[in-house]
């Protein structure tokens, strides 16, 4: 049993491109087996709205989401999504408010956010809930101090984008190069990107992963916010990496050992075992 409370709502499966990755089986099978683990899996407290998207994203974005006024071969549009990414945005906000308050959290949502940019969808992403969660708590107190850790196999472009030269935040993205979206290659500013060759196992990655956790705690963050993509395991079908399914609960123990507040949100994992390696981090992220 494991104290990590669960932010979901399954009226996230409700859309779905036939043969697309991200499907919604990802957050309902995900779903059933964290609650079967004897996590606590909760409605999001926090309701977002278009405030909170432009907190991060310019004001047409919201509009153009709504309204399907974007084109992204990987991203398409349906009549509801700009409501179910609200709600995915929602689960991001509820589990930063509880790692504000002390409690770790996770947010079992889709779509995810990463890659959206400040006026663009891209990559299955069409709200960026992690950036949008990180200003909001920014705006709440100005002082807090936050790293995001970015471990999704892709890197974190939008992320990047929108986090850089931000006051009080430091980003750090460990990816898999080459791979879309292409970026990520050199940091800059307060953007640390660690790019990694494809067939990177878990001895490697997690030696990365301290080698990058050192900058991102040298920078005195309050909170550590966590992208976590779980395509970084050796069955995804669209990336190169080699973890394992213990490696979740590995990286997860990494960032639990940080003793930082903390949440995480779920970006990319298109393996049938997603919910397993979801349960594995959440363990160590205990
Ligand atoms: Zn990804």
């Amino acid at each position: 049993m494991s104290g990590i409370k669960v932010y979901s709502d399954l009226s996230t499966t409700t859309y779905r491109t036939p043969g697309h990755p991200e499907a919604p089986e990802r957050v309902s099978r995900s779903y059933e087996r964290l609650k079967a683990a004897g996590h606590a899996v909760l409605a999001p407290v926090v309701k977002a709205g278009p405030d909170d998207v432009a907190l991060m994203h310019s004001k047409e974005h919201f509009e153009s989401v709504r309204e399907g006024r974007f084109r992204d071969a990987d991203t398409p549009y349906f009549p509801d999504i700009a409501q179910i990414a609200l709600t995915s945005l929602s689960g991001a906000l509820s589990a930063a408010d509880s790692a504000a308050a002390g409690e770790p959290a996770f947010s079992l949502m889709r779509p995810p956010g990463h890659h959206a940019g400040r006026s663009r969808v891209s990559g299955f992403c069409y709200f960026n809930n992690l950036a949008i969660a990180v200003a909001r708590l920014r705006k709440e107190t100005k002082s807090v101090r936050i790293s995001i850790l970015d471990v999704d196999v892709h890197h974190g472009d939008g992320t990047d984008e929108l986090m850089t030269g931000k006051d009080g935040v430091h980003f750090t993205s460990l990816h898999q190069s080459p791979l879309y979206p292409g970026t990520g290659l050199a940091s800059h500013d307060n953007c640390f990107n660690y790019p990694l060759p494809p067939g990177t196992g878990e001895a490697a990655y997690l030696k990365a992963l301290e080698a990058a956790l050192r900058p991102a705690l040298d920078f005195k963050p309050d909170l550590l916010a966590i992208s976590a993509g779980f395509d970084t395991y050796k069955e995804c079908p669209i990336a190169q990496l080699k973890l394992e399914k213990k490696s979740y609960r590995r990286i997860g123990a990494m960032i639990a050992e940080t003793k930082l507040r903390r949440f995480a949100v779920l970006e990319g994992g298109y393996a049938s075992e997603l919910p397993v390696l979801i349960e594995e981090f959440l363990a160590g992220l205990a």
